[in-house]
């Protein structure tokens, strides 16, 4: 049995992982490999060792959905790290289209409860706001009449003016801006001073409705000075490292660099929840920041047979009336799993999710119940021949903190342990 367990060391405590079925077990510091008779004999008495069956999850009946509206794939800035220029003459997504996706949507998830429609993708969508405001009255008047349904989008928000603000505000939107940081190192990639200071200006009064999306590149950067800054501006945080496979690509050096940025961002939580200060752990946690998510993810333990929602509870609309596997595959041939006509290819999203699922290149990985494997975009941009070492070294480093931080927020933080543990729960934020 031993040989299926790993010990993850960290600084205040020892968890042992069961490699086989996920399961953790978070001990005092000086457990130590080969395991002992005594400690495999407890961890037999408590199921430590049991079989846990991995459901496959279904493209039906999800009760929270995700579709993704690539309503313009046009965009007033030109990002090093984007993705997305390629598919920049493409046309935008005609509002007849959007229905019947929608519809297509619907019709494999009849009893969803919230269906929250991304109009991000490819492109800038407030250069389409005539767009973005019909697609709102239609979630508006569906919601008056059967489950809620709401709109979401990304923006750089350079183009935020005083009839966009009151919009936003008026039908309480929560939208994202994209914001790489509050220094030249970190949004030169992005933009310049001016359209910093002008970006800055032009968010103002918008904090509630406001989630910081900032994407982290190699360099110089403090993550704990963003997370307190963003916190000023905004009411929830979301930070992710940019894509690997782009020419914007982390090193190993700047993944070392992140790490120990992590660890100190974890003391510095630490600290402040002790001291009963919430504000930032509970901006971290309330959408995609890949701490935040990591750490809601230890805290609910529940374990995770893949990494996202792609072809289940996210799929995406493009231009051109095809339907991909989540935003980031738009135009991918390889991730097209359907089309307005024809509705979604049961068989090529079965076929997308068995390879999600298998993870053959985590078999042996302590964390994959945890992490759920690489992105799939990423591993098909790499032929699925390799992952990135490095982007999964900062993910096992990170997964350690989270084990870290649960297991010292437990013992000296009851109602910061309830809290946490709480909106880890909610699958509004899964
Ligand atoms: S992607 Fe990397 S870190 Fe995640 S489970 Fe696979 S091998 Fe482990
Ligand atoms: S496939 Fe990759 S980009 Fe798409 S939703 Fe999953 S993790 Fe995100």
């Amino acid at each position: 049995m031993n040989n299926k367990c790993q010990v993850v060391e960290c600084r205040s405590c020892d968890v042992i992982v069961n490699i086989k079925n996920g399961k953790t077990f978070f001990a005092d510091k000086g457990i130590r490999m080969p395991l002992e008779k005594d400690v495999l004999t407890f961890l037999g008495e408590n199921n430590f060792f049991s079989e846990v069956t991995m459901h496959r999850p279904s493209i039906r009946n999800n009760i929270i959905i995700n579709p993704t509206v690539s309503i313009t794939n046009k965009c007033n800035l030109n990002c090093e790290y984007c993705f997305a220029k390629k598919y920049r003459s493409k046309k935008d997504v005609d509002f007849e289209d959007f229905l019947s996706f929608i519809d297509i949507v619907k019709k494999y998830n009849p009893n969803f409860e919230y269906m929250k429609i991304d109009l991000t993708g490819s492109g800038e969508p407030l250069l389409r706001f005539d767009l973005v405001k019909k697609i709102h009255e239609y979630s508006m008047n569906y919601s008056a009449l059967h489950s809620k349904m709401e709109i979401g989008f990304t923006t750089n928000g350079l183009l935020i003016n005083k009839n966009i603000k009151k919009f936003i505000l008026k039908n309480k939107l929560n939208i994202g801006i994209s914001y790489d940081g509050f220094t030249n190192k970190e949004y030169s990639k992005r933009i310049n001073e001016t359209q910093n200071l002008d970006l800055l200006y032009k968010i103002k009064g918008l904090k509630k409705r406001i989630g910081i999306a900032c994407t982290i590149t190699g360099g110089e950067r403090d993550i704990i000075s963003n997370v307190v800054g963003f916190s000023k501006i905004a009411n929830a945080i979301t930070m992710k490292l940019v894509r690997p496979n782009t020419d914007s690509s982390l090193s190993s050096y700047d993944v070392e660099k992140i790490k120990i940025q992590y660890t100190k961002l974890l003391e510095f939580l630490i600290f402040e929840i002790l001291n009963g200060d919430y504000s930032h752990i509970m901006k971290l946690i309330s959408d995609e920041d890949i701490f935040g998510k990591t750490i809601r993810r230890v805290f609910s333990g529940h374990l995770y047979s893949n990494r996202c929602g792609g072809g289940v509870s996210k799929s995406s609309l493009t231009s051109d009336g095809n339907i991909y596997y989540c935003g980031a595959a738009n135009y991918i041939e390889f991730f097209r799993i359907g089309n307005i006509k024809e509705g979604i290819f049961e068989e090529k999203v079965l076929e997308l999710m068995e390879i999600q699922m298998s993870r053959s290149n985590c078999i042996d990985c302590w964390a994959k119940f945890i992490c759920g494997g690489p992105c799939l975009i990423d591993l098909h941009q790499r032929t699925f021949n390799s992952i990135s070492k490095d982007y999964c070294e900062l993910s096992k480093h990170l997964i350690s903190l989270a084990f870290e931080f649960k297991y010292i927020i437990f013992n000296n933080n009851q109602r910061a342990y309830k809290l946490i543990t709480g909106k880890s729960h909610d699958l509004h934020y899964l």
